[in-house]
Protein backbone atom coordinates (compact mmCIF):
# COMPACT_ATOMS: atom_id res chain seq x y z
CA UNK A 1 0.00 0.00 0.00
CA UNK A 2 2.92 2.20 0.66
CA UNK A 3 4.72 2.00 -2.76
CA UNK A 4 1.29 2.56 -4.32
CA UNK A 5 0.83 5.85 -1.97
CA UNK A 6 4.07 6.74 -2.90
CA UNK A 7 3.84 6.16 -7.04
CA UNK A 8 0.44 7.78 -7.08
CA UNK A 9 1.85 10.98 -5.33
CA UNK A 10 5.25 11.13 -7.58
CA UNK A 11 3.08 10.61 -10.60
CA UNK A 12 -0.14 13.33 -9.06
CA UNK A 13 2.37 16.11 -7.60
CA UNK A 14 4.07 17.39 -11.46
CA UNK A 15 0.45 18.03 -12.53
CA UNK A 16 -0.14 20.83 -10.74
CA UNK A 17 1.75 22.86 -13.03
CA UNK A 18 -1.79 22.90 -14.94
CA UNK A 19 -3.20 24.65 -12.30
CA UNK A 20 -3.28 28.35 -10.62
CA UNK A 21 -2.90 28.73 -6.83
CA UNK A 22 -6.50 31.08 -6.18
CA UNK A 23 -5.45 35.01 -5.47
CA UNK A 24 -8.74 36.06 -4.85
CA UNK A 25 -8.05 35.72 -1.48
CA UNK A 26 -4.49 37.40 -0.88
CA UNK A 27 -3.18 35.54 1.70
CA UNK A 28 -3.72 32.27 -0.52
CA UNK A 29 -1.98 33.53 -2.97
CA UNK A 30 1.53 33.65 -1.49
CA UNK A 31 1.43 29.78 -1.06
CA UNK A 32 4.22 27.95 -2.47
CA UNK A 33 1.96 25.88 -5.36
CA UNK A 34 4.88 22.88 -5.02
CA UNK A 35 3.07 21.72 -1.73
CA UNK A 36 1.73 18.83 -2.08
CA UNK A 37 0.34 15.70 0.24
CA UNK A 38 -1.67 12.68 -0.17
CA UNK A 39 -3.09 10.83 3.33
CA UNK A 40 -4.98 7.25 3.00
CA UNK A 41 -6.58 6.30 6.08
CA UNK A 42 -8.91 3.08 6.44
CA UNK A 43 -11.81 2.99 8.04
CA UNK A 44 -10.05 1.51 11.17
CA UNK A 45 -7.16 3.68 11.18
CA UNK A 46 -4.03 2.42 9.76
CA UNK A 47 -2.51 5.58 7.68
CA UNK A 48 0.00 5.75 4.57
CA UNK A 49 0.92 8.68 3.72
CA UNK A 50 3.33 10.77 1.13
CA UNK A 51 4.61 14.65 0.50
CA UNK A 52 3.85 17.10 3.47
CA UNK A 53 1.00 15.32 5.14
CA UNK A 54 1.37 17.31 8.60
CA UNK A 55 1.81 20.42 7.08
CA UNK A 56 -1.25 22.85 7.76
CA UNK A 57 -3.18 24.56 5.00
CA UNK A 58 -6.25 26.21 4.28
CA UNK A 59 -9.53 24.23 4.66
CA UNK A 60 -11.65 26.68 3.03
CA UNK A 61 -14.50 25.37 1.23
CA UNK A 62 -13.61 21.63 3.00
CA UNK A 63 -15.55 23.58 6.20
CA UNK A 64 -18.42 23.28 4.37
CA UNK A 65 -18.64 19.68 4.80
CA UNK A 66 -18.02 20.00 8.52
CA UNK A 67 -21.01 22.72 9.49
CA UNK A 68 -23.27 20.98 7.80
CA UNK A 69 -22.56 17.89 9.75
CA UNK A 70 -22.88 20.32 12.76
CA UNK A 71 -26.32 21.52 11.61
CA UNK A 72 -27.53 17.91 11.26
CA UNK A 73 -26.40 16.99 14.86
CA UNK A 74 -27.85 20.18 15.91
CA UNK A 75 -30.65 21.69 14.33
CA UNK A 76 -33.98 19.44 13.18
CA UNK A 77 -33.13 19.80 9.57
CA UNK A 78 -36.93 18.12 8.84
CA UNK A 79 -38.77 20.26 10.87
CA UNK A 80 -41.00 23.10 9.68
CA UNK A 81 -38.28 26.46 8.71
CA UNK A 82 -35.39 23.62 9.40
CA UNK A 83 -32.08 23.73 7.27
CA UNK A 84 -34.06 21.90 4.06
CA UNK A 85 -36.75 24.39 4.01
CA UNK A 86 -34.20 27.03 3.44
CA UNK A 87 -31.24 25.23 1.60
CA UNK A 88 -31.80 22.40 -1.99
CA UNK A 89 -29.93 19.02 -2.27
CA UNK A 90 -29.60 19.70 -6.01
CA UNK A 91 -25.86 20.11 -7.77
CA UNK A 92 -25.82 24.01 -8.99
CA UNK A 93 -24.01 23.63 -12.44
CA UNK A 94 -22.99 27.14 -11.55
CA UNK A 95 -19.56 28.84 -9.72
CA UNK A 96 -19.54 28.16 -6.10
CA UNK A 97 -19.96 31.96 -5.49
CA UNK A 98 -22.84 32.55 -7.86
CA UNK A 99 -25.47 35.22 -7.60
CA UNK A 100 -27.68 34.06 -10.03
CA UNK A 101 -29.89 31.41 -8.95
CA UNK A 102 -30.33 33.27 -5.38
CA UNK A 103 -32.42 35.86 -8.09
CA UNK A 104 -33.98 33.15 -9.72
CA UNK A 105 -34.82 31.08 -6.95
CA UNK A 106 -36.10 33.22 -4.51
CA UNK A 107 -33.42 33.16 -2.22
CA UNK A 108 -33.18 29.38 -1.56
CA UNK A 109 -29.61 28.34 -2.80
CA UNK A 110 -29.23 25.34 -4.47
CA UNK A 111 -27.36 23.18 -1.90
CA UNK A 112 -25.25 23.70 1.26
CA UNK A 113 -21.70 23.33 -0.38
CA UNK A 114 -22.43 26.49 -2.62
CA UNK A 115 -20.88 29.98 -0.53
CA UNK A 116 -24.55 30.98 -0.19
CA UNK A 117 -25.57 27.26 1.31
CA UNK A 118 -22.88 27.29 3.53
CA UNK A 119 -23.88 30.65 4.44
CA UNK A 120 -27.19 30.06 5.07
CA UNK A 121 -26.12 26.90 6.90
CA UNK A 122 -23.67 28.88 9.44
CA UNK A 123 -26.69 31.25 10.27
CA UNK A 124 -28.69 28.73 11.46
CA UNK A 125 -25.75 27.35 13.26
CA UNK A 126 -25.39 30.99 14.85
CA UNK A 127 -29.01 31.52 15.30
CA UNK A 128 -28.88 27.71 17.90
CA UNK A 129 -25.13 28.66 19.68
CA UNK A 130 -24.22 31.72 20.39
CA UNK A 131 -20.04 31.56 19.77
CA UNK A 132 -20.00 29.36 16.88
CA UNK A 133 -16.54 29.50 15.94
CA UNK A 134 -15.36 28.68 19.46
CA UNK A 135 -17.81 25.53 19.14
CA UNK A 136 -17.18 24.59 16.00
CA UNK A 137 -12.99 24.71 16.28
CA UNK A 138 -13.15 22.68 19.17
CA UNK A 139 -15.71 20.22 16.80
CA UNK A 140 -12.95 20.02 14.11
CA UNK A 141 -10.18 19.32 17.55
CA UNK A 142 -12.63 16.65 18.67
CA UNK A 143 -13.14 15.04 15.31
CA UNK A 144 -9.36 15.42 14.29
CA UNK A 145 -8.20 14.12 18.00
CA UNK A 146 -6.05 17.57 17.53
CA UNK A 147 -6.65 19.93 20.52
CA UNK A 148 -4.03 22.55 18.23
CA UNK A 149 -5.96 22.99 15.60
CA UNK A 150 -6.41 26.76 15.03
CA UNK A 151 -8.28 29.64 12.56
CA UNK A 152 -6.00 31.66 10.61
CA UNK A 153 -5.83 34.68 11.64
CA UNK A 154 -4.06 36.25 8.78
CA UNK A 155 -6.40 34.08 6.46
CA UNK A 156 -9.83 34.97 7.83
CA UNK A 157 -8.46 39.12 7.56
CA UNK A 158 -7.31 38.64 3.75
CA UNK A 159 -10.81 37.37 3.49
CA UNK A 160 -12.67 39.58 4.86
CA UNK A 161 -11.14 42.67 3.00
CA UNK A 162 -11.94 40.84 -0.18
CA UNK A 163 -15.15 39.01 0.73
CA UNK A 164 -17.64 41.89 -1.16
CA UNK A 165 -19.15 38.68 -3.25
CA UNK A 166 -20.13 37.11 -0.11
CA UNK A 167 -21.18 39.98 1.58
CA UNK A 168 -23.88 40.37 -1.01
CA UNK A 169 -25.08 36.71 -0.85
CA UNK A 170 -25.57 37.17 2.72
CA UNK A 171 -27.69 40.62 1.52
CA UNK A 172 -29.86 38.91 -0.79
CA UNK A 173 -30.57 35.95 1.44
CA UNK A 174 -31.69 38.51 3.88
CA UNK A 175 -33.70 40.29 1.43
CA UNK A 176 -35.60 36.90 0.75
CA UNK A 177 -36.31 36.65 4.26
CA UNK A 178 -33.62 33.49 4.07
CA UNK A 179 -30.91 34.82 6.82
CA UNK A 180 -31.88 35.48 10.40
CA UNK A 181 -28.27 37.08 11.68
CA UNK A 182 -26.33 40.59 10.84
CA UNK A 183 -25.49 39.29 7.34
CA UNK A 184 -21.87 40.62 8.11
CA UNK A 185 -21.58 38.73 11.63
CA UNK A 186 -22.49 35.52 9.63
CA UNK A 187 -19.91 36.34 6.31
CA UNK A 188 -17.55 37.40 9.28
CA UNK A 189 -17.74 33.15 10.89
CA UNK A 190 -18.16 32.04 7.40
CA UNK A 191 -14.50 33.49 6.57
CA UNK A 192 -13.46 32.32 10.20
CA UNK A 193 -14.25 28.77 9.75
CA UNK A 194 -13.16 28.88 6.05
CA UNK A 195 -9.77 29.78 7.81
CA UNK A 196 -8.91 26.77 9.94
CA UNK A 197 -5.52 25.39 9.16
CA UNK A 198 -5.76 21.39 8.89
CA UNK A 199 -3.31 19.15 7.77
CA UNK A 200 -3.83 16.69 5.08
CA UNK A 201 -3.57 13.57 8.02
CA UNK A 202 -5.83 15.34 10.67
CA UNK A 203 -8.61 16.24 7.73
CA UNK A 204 -8.72 11.97 7.04
CA UNK A 205 -9.04 11.15 10.69
CA UNK A 206 -11.78 14.25 11.49
CA UNK A 207 -13.79 12.65 8.07
CA UNK A 208 -13.48 9.59 9.72
CA UNK A 209 -17.15 9.61 10.80
CA UNK A 210 -17.98 9.87 7.10
CA UNK A 211 -17.14 5.77 6.62
CA UNK A 212 -16.96 4.48 10.38
CA UNK A 213 -20.24 3.86 11.73
CA UNK A 214 -19.41 3.81 15.23
CA UNK A 215 -17.40 7.85 14.36
CA UNK A 216 -14.80 9.00 15.62
CA UNK A 217 -16.07 11.99 17.45
CA UNK A 218 -19.30 13.36 18.25
CA UNK A 219 -20.42 13.86 14.78
CA UNK A 220 -23.24 12.67 12.61
CA UNK A 221 -23.37 9.01 12.58
CA UNK A 222 -25.56 6.74 10.70
CA UNK A 223 -27.89 7.99 8.17
CA UNK A 224 -26.79 11.39 8.38
CA UNK A 225 -23.22 10.21 7.32
CA UNK A 226 -25.19 8.75 4.34
CA UNK A 227 -27.10 12.18 3.40
CA UNK A 228 -23.55 13.64 3.91
CA UNK A 229 -21.83 10.94 1.77
CA UNK A 230 -24.81 12.02 -1.10
CA UNK A 231 -24.33 15.70 -1.28
CA UNK A 232 -21.00 15.31 -1.19
CA UNK A 233 -21.35 12.58 -4.52
CA UNK A 234 -23.96 15.47 -6.14
CA UNK A 235 -22.67 18.79 -4.71
CA UNK A 236 -19.05 18.50 -3.55
CA UNK A 237 -17.01 20.03 -6.37
CA UNK A 238 -19.43 22.52 -7.47
CA UNK A 239 -19.76 22.39 -11.31
CA UNK A 240 -17.08 19.88 -11.83
CA UNK A 241 -19.26 17.23 -9.36
CA UNK A 242 -20.31 15.59 -12.78
CA UNK A 243 -17.04 15.19 -13.78
CA UNK A 244 -15.20 13.99 -10.58
CA UNK A 245 -17.76 11.28 -10.36
CA UNK A 246 -17.21 10.26 -13.62
CA UNK A 247 -13.21 9.80 -12.59
CA UNK A 248 -13.00 9.42 -9.22
CA UNK A 249 -16.48 7.82 -8.32
CA UNK A 250 -16.39 8.28 -4.80
CA UNK A 251 -18.21 11.21 -2.75
CA UNK A 252 -16.22 14.33 -2.24
CA UNK A 253 -15.30 18.13 -1.20
CA UNK A 254 -12.70 20.55 -2.46
CA UNK A 255 -12.01 23.88 -1.07
CA UNK A 256 -9.84 27.03 -2.78
CA UNK A 257 -6.99 26.58 -0.42
CA UNK A 258 -6.22 23.05 -2.93
CA UNK A 259 -7.37 20.33 -0.67
CA UNK A 260 -9.94 17.16 -1.64
CA UNK A 261 -10.98 14.70 0.92
CA UNK A 262 -12.95 11.49 -0.32
CA UNK A 263 -14.43 8.83 1.24
CA UNK A 264 -15.15 5.10 0.36
CA UNK A 265 -17.90 4.11 2.44
CA UNK A 266 -17.53 0.12 3.95
CA UNK A 267 -18.00 -3.20 1.55
CA UNK A 268 -17.28 -1.23 -1.66
CA UNK A 269 -13.26 -1.63 -1.80
CA UNK A 270 -11.48 -5.10 -2.33
CA UNK A 271 -8.54 -3.61 -0.98
CA UNK A 272 -9.99 -1.92 1.52
CA UNK A 273 -13.07 -3.78 2.55
CA UNK A 274 -13.54 -1.61 5.70
CA UNK A 275 -13.44 1.62 3.92
CA UNK A 276 -11.27 4.62 3.80
CA UNK A 277 -11.02 7.94 3.61
CA UNK A 278 -8.18 10.18 1.19
CA UNK A 279 -7.01 13.73 1.37
CA UNK A 280 -4.82 15.08 -1.11
CA UNK A 281 -3.69 18.61 -0.99
CA UNK A 282 -1.68 20.68 -3.65
CA UNK A 283 -2.53 24.15 -4.04
CA UNK A 284 -2.45 25.13 -7.93
CA UNK A 285 -6.36 25.07 -8.75
CA UNK A 286 -8.76 24.16 -12.30
CA UNK A 287 -11.12 27.00 -13.33
CA UNK A 288 -13.59 24.96 -11.14
CA UNK A 289 -11.65 26.28 -8.32
CA UNK A 290 -10.32 22.40 -7.74
CA UNK A 291 -6.80 20.89 -7.19
CA UNK A 292 -5.52 19.82 -10.22
CA UNK A 293 -2.94 17.23 -8.91
CA UNK A 294 -5.26 16.53 -5.69
CA UNK A 295 -7.95 15.49 -8.46
CA UNK A 296 -5.23 13.52 -10.27
CA UNK A 297 -4.05 11.81 -6.88
CA UNK A 298 -7.65 10.83 -5.98
CA UNK A 299 -8.56 9.63 -9.52
CA UNK A 300 -5.07 7.05 -9.52
CA UNK A 301 -6.18 6.13 -5.94
CA UNK A 302 -9.75 5.39 -6.28
CA UNK A 303 -8.73 3.16 -9.59
CA UNK A 304 -6.52 1.49 -7.65
CA UNK A 305 -8.02 0.69 -4.65
CA UNK A 306 -11.58 -0.73 -7.02
N1 LIG B 1 -13.75 30.96 1.59
C1 LIG B 1 -13.90 30.73 0.19
C2 LIG B 1 -14.94 31.66 -0.41
O1 LIG B 1 -15.91 31.93 0.22
C3 LIG B 1 -14.28 29.31 0.01
C4 LIG B 1 -14.47 28.94 -1.43
C5 LIG B 1 -14.00 27.57 -1.78
O2 LIG B 1 -13.18 26.94 -1.12
N2 LIG B 1 -14.48 27.11 -2.90
O3 LIG B 1 -14.82 32.15 -1.50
Amino acid sequence: MQELIDRIAAEARPRAAEGKVADYIPALARVDPGRFALVLRSADGQEWVAGEADAPFSIQSISKLFTLALAMEWLEPDGPDGLWSRVGREPSGMRFNSLIQLETEAGIPRNPFINAGAIVVTDALMTHRWNLETAFRAQMRLLAGNPELHYDAEVAASERMHGDLNRAIAYVLRAYGNLRQDPQAVTDTYFRACSLAISARDLARAAGFLVSPQGEGACAAGHHARWLRAIMRTCGLYDQSGEFAFRVGLPGKSGVGGGIVAVQPPGMSAALPQGFVAVAWSPPLDRFGNSVAAQAALEALAGALE
